[in-house]
């Protein structure tokens, strides 16, 4: 009875939301000459000179050479013909609801979820300034990058693009858990972590998996070993099981959804590739079979070498536990020279930098250490943009510079192929055809 009656309602409500849509038609959308004097598109490692992009609404309509190109007077021109132009960049692990000041463990039970939101929302814009328009976020609590995504697809707040994730999947005792305090005191993440987060076996992994998709989930995260920032476990040992992994895998699929592995261990590593995950994130003690398998089976590494920087320098300021930072010791620098023999091996790679582990801005700082152990500027840029957006499954959207993508777009002053820090100072942010930051151009139209 109750039902029908909400149905009713909910009809007479459409009606009267139809009775109200206004009749006059929907204005053209708007259009943008952008002149770039140097583009990087990320379709190849090249730079083309002198290149007018035309961007209509959300989108990129044509990429063409300057000297042949029709402005039409009076048209909106952004001139970054002294700037070099590039997709905007992609990271594919963030953790926008983290602040990196917030190490001291008492914060776990004094945060309440609104915290983690405010936290967001800052976070959010600062990422999309730093030239970020699409990150994957992979881990935050129950389902605050749904409604974030939503919220910034909405235009109410302005952010990059979210990927996003649920809890990260754990086991008891896991890298997810909160270990180690009382037996007497009752801990728990958060009153549903059982429908969640805390999975143990292959039913209760496709429970958490499904119940995640049902709200709203893009994308799946499950922690296959022990962590660096948590208490009581080994990064390198494995924490779930072959086969509650591939259940993990196969439930995200048949959903249509991706799945990302956080594991650092080598065994943890090999089981999440051979289980059908689709990224192995952090991949730091990853042995040469692990690499051969990555290429073998076309998944992505994640690998988050820059970080360490701070988590043995100011994390420890801000309360981070002694175990933690012994931890990192021992995976830090392993981590960076495993990144380095992945790279010579020919590894799928994309660019994750675990952000709020250190401060959300600083993402483009990874790109200096992802330099210095082996790839060229062009291929590190291209982890960040083309290669991401083929992790995340929005290559159509994002990604490059070409016509019918999203006109999400970057531009620097120096430039990023001499000195990949150039991406450290990004003086331009387009998103969607609209401009969000802009320290370049000193006049723009409109
Ligand atoms: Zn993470």
């Amino acid at each position: 009875m109750l039902k029908r009656w909400f149905v009713l309602v909910l009809l007479l409500a459409s009606s009267f939301v139809f009775a109200q849509q206004p009749t006059k038609p929907e204005p053209p959308p708007k259009t943008v000459y952008i002149r770039a004097g140097r583009l990087f598109d990320a379709t190849s490692d090249n730079i083309r000179n002198n290149v007018v992009i035309l961007v209509v609404g959300d989108r990129i309509q044509s990429v063409g050479p300057a000297q042949t190109a029709q402005i039409p007077a009076g048209s909106t021109v952004i001139d970054l013909s002294h700037a070099t132009v590039l997709p905007g960049l992609i990271d594919c692990h963030t953790h926008l609801s983290f602040r990196a000041d917030r190490y001291n463990e008492i914060y776990a039970f004094k945060d309440t979820p609104f915290d983690y939101a405010f936290n967001a929302v800052v976070h959010a814009r600062k990422t999309l300034d730093a030239g970020f328009t699409s990150v994957r976020d992979v881990g935050s609590p129950p389902f605050l990058a749904v409604d974030l995504r939503n919220y910034i697809n909405e235009g109410f707040i302005p952010g990059p693009r979210v990927v996003a994730s649920g809890p990260a999947i754990s086991i008891t005792g896991g890298h997810g858990d909160l270990n180690n305090y009382s037996p007497q005191t009752r801990v728990s993440m958060f009153p549903e972590e059982r429908d969640f987060q805390i999975a143990d076996g292959v039913d209760q992994v496709r429970h958490v998996v499904r119940a995640q998709v049902k709200y709203g989930v893009d994308v799946i995260k499950i922690l296959a070993t022990g962590g660096v920032l948590s208490k009581g476990d080994s990064p390198g040992a494995p924490q779930y099981t072959l086969e509650e992994l591939k259940t993990a895998a196969e439930e995200a699929h048949m959903a249509g959804r991706k799945i990302a592995a956080h594991a650092h261990g080598a065994q943890g590593i090999k089981n999440a590739i051979l289980a059908g995950i689709d990224s192995v994130e952090h991949a730091s003690l990853i042995d040469d079979e692990g690499i051969r398998l990555a290429k073998e089976h076309g998944v992505y590494l994640v690998m988050d070498i820059y970080n360490d920087d701070y988590i043995r320098g100011k994390a420890v300021e801000f309360g981070l536990p002694k175990e933690n930072v012994e931890k990192e010791k021992m995976v830090g620098e392993l981590q960076r020279e495993n990144f380095a023999k992945a790279v010579k091996a020919g590894v799928k790679m994309a660019f994750g930098t675990d952000a709020g582990v250190y401060p959300h801005g600083d993402n483009a700082k990874q790109f200096y250490y992802m330099v210095k152990y082996g790839m060229t500027p062009a291929q590190a840029i291209r982890a960040a943009t083309s290669s991401a957006a083929d992790l995340i499954g929005r290559a159509k959207d994002v990604g490059t510079i070409e016509p019918g993508k999203y006109a999400d777009l970057i531009a620097v002053t120096a430039d990023p192929l001499a000195d990949v820090r150039a991406l450290e100072n990004v003086g331009f942010v387009m998103k969607g055809g609209v401009v969000y930051k802009d320290m370049i151009t000193t006049k723009l139209a409109r």
